[in-house]
């Protein structure tokens, strides 16, 4: 595979890059060859005129891409030209799918494009650029994610140069679109990927909810106060026309899988709603970030040395402006360094999200680097460059300034709290006797469920049958040791996702979430058959009686347990051993 870049100005017009190209016997001999492109002035028309004068000349060149964001502030730099990177494959294929969004939802375009890319053999790769908000390209990670787990999906949403005035456009063929999604897939028996995320931004404090959102995405309660609130009370920021600009270093940061994903603001409401830059869900976890320059640049050399190792003939960077921002120009300048070590030809975007997911890890994100490699055949590089910042190896050894300490001294004590955070939860809700869930956990989870109505719910309770003769022959350490065996057994029966929780005494709940009562029953059979065969130590054998009730609509965690109760009892009265169960 061989990448060129190509930056169109007054010395080097979209002629010669369409007079130049066929002269090349690289360009001649590729099996396919493709052209990103990253476009910064949002001019639909003259971006059409552009694609279609290469499409003339250059027929079988498969063209894609995107508008680019402009600056976020006024005297920020950007790139003004538009920029192309030329891709050619020996052996492997690229192919262009576009699904426009005015007429179907993220789901709709999901289902589409897997059923398209399933017909492809040996695909490594995805590239989305997605065009607005409004089309929910999260859905639509989230579903292709499904469809293809071990295939990275990179990408960016398009930004405008002027959000008030300007569209974001992405770009298949000779076309612009306004509401689309488009996927490029790149397949190739030989064809090798590898993707890394310089996140950068790492979570300062502690964790919110975010407890209420709109339809439109705004997130309206965090914790049940005003949304607003997080940064006017922990950050001391003003609601006023810098609003977003104070943020900007301080974005929201989600954990999705194994990844951080930070969420930019693009504003806030009168009504104490903020805008994220990726719908949120309610019940989402979030908590604010900051990250240090160092940072950024260390991991932007790791992942600079990771490509050289990969020995990477294609580099994709898709960044973030708010990097540009926070490092500020001399920095950003360092931070490319890296990778023109590695090669001139490199391409990069910035667009008003970056993407990479792999299965259920990352998704849409903010402020952070995404790194591509591709290659196709063996790793056949010899002498792998070494990437070198002297000046970031200096680091350790200087005196610190001492806002970076400050930063240090907030993120250690933010996972120390968080750490006893986490053990305190815990503990508050397991029981310490047999480690299940005690009965604290078990009243919110099935509160919870109710409330969210998510039937069908069955629930079995089981009490020991006359356990206090355990205790009383054995005495209570060998009764403790009984329930400790029963928990074991039982959980052997449920699912990971059914809750188990010790309720009190000698009773026991199983909660089995999108479960019938017919599915259910078989369940208690056998948890009744295996406590009843099991060898306890010293009290051999014991048994149990199991009430079993499902949730009906409307029902409140009083009336179930009544119910439950009713059954338990049932079993009791006509002999133990058994089960009682809701008709
Ligand atoms: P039944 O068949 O009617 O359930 O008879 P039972 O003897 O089991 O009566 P009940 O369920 O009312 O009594 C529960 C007993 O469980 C009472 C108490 O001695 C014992 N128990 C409660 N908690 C613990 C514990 O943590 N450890 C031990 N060893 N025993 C406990
Ligand atoms: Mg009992």
């Amino acid at each position: 595979m061989i990448q060129k870049a190509f930056r169109i100005s007054d010395t080097f017009t979209t002629d010669d890059l369409i007079s130049s190209l066929p002269a090349d016997t690289a360009y001649q001999s590729a099996h396919d060859k493709a052209l990103l492109i990253y476009e910064p002035d949002n001019d639909a028309l003259a971006l059409h005129g552009f694609l279609q004068k290469i499409h003339n000349s250059l027929p079988d060149l498969k063209l894609f891409g995107m508008t680019l964001l402009g600056p976020l502030t006024p005297d920020m730099p950007t790139i003004k030209n538009t920029v192309c990177s030329l891709l050619l494959f020996d052996r492997s294929e690229v192919n262009i799918h576009v699904m426009d969004c005015t007429a179907q939802d993220a789901e709709d375009a999901a289902a589409m494009f897997t059923m398209e890319a399933h017909r492809e053999q040996d695909l490594k790769g995805i590239m989305v650029f997605v065009s607005g908000f409004t089309n929910h390209p999260e859905i639509f990670l989230e579903d292709v994610s499904a469809g293809f787990p071990e295939v990275p999906v990179i990408g960016a949403q398009a930004g405008s140069k002027n959000p008030m005035t300007d569209l974001p456009l992405v770009i298949a063929g000779t076309e612009t679109y306004e509401n689309a999604i488009v996927a490029v897939t790149f397949s190739g028996k030989d064809l090798h990927m590898k993707t890394i995320c310089n996140v950068g931004w790492n979570p300062l404090g502690k964790l919110h909810e975010i407890t209420e959102t709109a339809d439109d995405g705004r997130i309206l309660r965090i914790d049940y106060h005003p949304a607003t609130e997080l940064y006017t009370r922990y950050l001391g920021v003003r609601l006023n026309d810098n609003f977003r600009l104070q943020c900007a270093s301080f974005p929201l940061i989600e954990k999705i899988g194994n990844t951080f994903a930070p969420r930019l603001l693009y504003g806030y409401g009168e009504d104490g709603s903020i805008i994220p830059s990726v719908a949120m869900k309610k019940g989402t976890k979030i908590s604010l970030s900051y990250t240090k320059d160092i940072y950024l640049l260390r991991d932007s050399l790791r992942c600079a040395n990771a490509l050289s190792r990969f020995g990477a003939q294609g580099i994709f960077l898709i960044s973030c402006l708010n990097r540009l921002m926070f490092l500020g120009e001399e920095k950003t300048r360092r931070e490319l360094s890296y990778f023109r070590q590695l090669s001139d030809h490199y391409s990069l975007g910035y667009g008003s999200s970056e993407i990479l997911r792999t299965g259920k890890s990352g998704g849409i994100m903010n402020s952070t680097m995404v790194a591509v490699g591709m290659r196709e055949g063996d790793n056949d590089v010899t002498d792998t460059i070494i990437c070198h910042d002297p000046e970031l190896e200096k680091y350790d050894d200087e005196i610190k300034p001492g806002n970076d300490c400050l930063v240090t001294f907030f993120e250690e004590t933010t996972k120390d709290l968080n750490d006893i955070i986490d053990e305190l939860h815990t503990a508050v809700i397991t029981d310490e006797l047999t480690g299940i869930a005690n009965r604290r956990m078990l009243d919110s989870h099935l509160s919870w469920l109710l409330h969210s109505r998510s039937l069908p719910l069955s629930i079995m309770m089981f009490d020991i049958d006359h356990f206090k003769e355990v205790n009383d022959t054995y005495g209570h350490k060998i009764g403790d040791r009984v329930l400790c065996d029963i928990a074991e057994l039982v959980k052997g029966e449920v699912r990971s996702s059914d809750l188990f929780a010790r309720w009190g005494g000698d009773e026991f709940i199983c909660v089995f979430e999108k479960t019938t009562l017919s599915e259910c029953l078989p369940i208690a059979s056998r948890i009744c058959r295996d406590i009843r065969t099991h060898e306890f130590e010293s009290v051999n054998h014991v048994t149990v009686s199991i009430g079993v009730a499902c949730a009906h609509e409307n029902d409140t965690l009083d009336k179930l347990f009544g119910r439950l109760d009713r059954f338990l009892y049932q079993a009791k009265q006509e002999g133990r051993d058994r089960i009682a169960a809701e008709k």
